[in-house]
């Protein structure tokens, strides 16, 4: 699948890179930092309300904002490619709890509202975690949490009343079988996708095959050699090396099906196939034009030269057994061959070399015409 460009211009290649990976990881990393500058707000909101210490809420919002900025400077200069999990997810939703532990201790009042963030940062890590990593978070949630909430119940009892911390510890807690069943359940999803995408794969390169082979002899068909065809006739235009077509019908064909069936008809072609293939050489291409008849695309063969491969072929078929069935029966084939011309379409050499194929046919078969070049 061709990818999309990139969006945006020099400024989002120069904060964001011109790599598509890096790209998403920093994006990503940018809406935590969005998140973040809402907390830096309403903390100072918080603080010109009295509900935070000044000294408390700088140094939060300053250690938010510092690890923001660290994991920028990772992500940015490709550091975190060093990394197993290069978006650096667990870090950051490590980072992230712990500075949501910070604001729940130092919020007084309002701190119960804090919790949400706790449900969103996990809920964020069950959808871009393993199931593993996203258990270690919810663990470290609970921890860090439970210490915080131990700590200020102990240290403040009045506006951390135990009762309630106990109350908000148990939400905490409920929360962690949830968040680890949906990341197993979300692996699963993708395991399941990511199986599916690679059986699409095979069966597309399945599809593509038998779309471009010929099922009796396993020869590519007419409409793949025609792609051939085309390339070969680009690539000569470029190169200035010429190829040539061979187009083979073998003689008298339908008198084998008459004789002995269409089952022998069958053998035989499927044995000529075979006996082309192994004698032709590596870089021809054979394939099955169509009833008895086949075209043999020769590169470097410049038109208007006798081809020996053809005449190798022409001398191997008179010992060749073709049919298990009939032992003893031996055919031959006429061929026209014509060079293509640079510059030509390919339907027009294939056609130069039907007309050779008929002047062969009329002289008497088993032999080759080679067409004026
Ligand atoms: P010529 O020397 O003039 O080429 O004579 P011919 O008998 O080979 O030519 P003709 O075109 O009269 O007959 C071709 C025969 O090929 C007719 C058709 O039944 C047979 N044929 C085409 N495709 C197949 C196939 O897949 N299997 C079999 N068994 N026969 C086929
Ligand atoms: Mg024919
Ligand atoms: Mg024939």
């Amino acid at each position: 699948m061709p990818a999309t460009p990139l969006r945006g211009g020099r400024f989002a290649a120069i904060f964001l890179t011109t790599d598509r990976a890096q790209r998403t990881r920093i994006v990503r990393s940018l809406w935590s930092v969005a998140l973040i500058a809402i907390c830096v707000g309403l903390i100072a909101y918080a603080v010109q309300s009295r509900l935070v210490a000044p000294q408390e809420g700088e140094l939060l919002s300053g250690l938010m904002l510092a690890s923001s900025l660290v994991f920028y400077i990772a992500l940015r200069s490709g550091f975190n490619r060093r990394f197993a999990d290069p978006a650096l997810t667990l870090p950051q939703i490590l980072a992230a709890l712990t500075w949501i532990a910070g604001a729940y201790g130092a919020t007084n009042e309002a701190h119960g509202g804090i919790l949400m963030f706790v449900a969103l940062v996990l809920v964020f890590g069950a959808f871009n975690l393993t199931p593993e990593r996203a258990r270690l978070s919810s663990l470290y949630a609970v921890m860090v949490m439970g210490s915080v909430m131990a700590f200020k119940s102990v240290d403040d009892p009045v506006r951390y009343q135990p009762r309630v911390e106990w109350v908000y510890f148990i939400f905490l807690v409920t929360m962690v079988p949830t968040v680890v069943v949906l990341a197993a359940h979300l692996d699963r999803m993708r395991q399941h996708l990511h199986g599916q995408k690679a059986d699409l794969v095979t069966a597309l390169a399945r599809i593509q095959d038998m779309a471009s082979r010929d099922p009796l002899t396993g020869l590519i068909n007419r409409r793949k050699m025609l792609e051939v065809l085309a390339e070969h006739a680009a690539l000569s235009k470029r190169n200035m090396l010429t190829f040539s077509v061979a187009y083979i019908d073998l003689d008298h064909f339908k008198q084998v099906n008459d004789n002995w069936g269409h089952g022998v008809g069958d053998e035989v072609l499927k044995g000529f196939a075979a006996a082309s293939q192994s004698l032709l050489r590596e870089t021809d291409v054979i394939a099955r034009w169509g009833g008895e008849e086949f075209l043999v695309l020769l590169p470097d063969v410049p038109p208007g030269s006798p081809v020996l491969a053809i005449e190798r072929l022409r001398s191997a078929m008179a010992g060749a057994q073709l049919s298990q069935t009939e032992p003893g029966l031996r055919m031959t084939f006429s061929s026209g061959i014509a060079g293509h011309r640079l510059g030509e379409a390919i339907e027009e050499t294939v056609e130069r070399a039907d007309r050779a194929l008929y002047r062969a046919k009329a002289s008497g078969r088993n032999q080759s015409v080679v067409a004026n070049a």
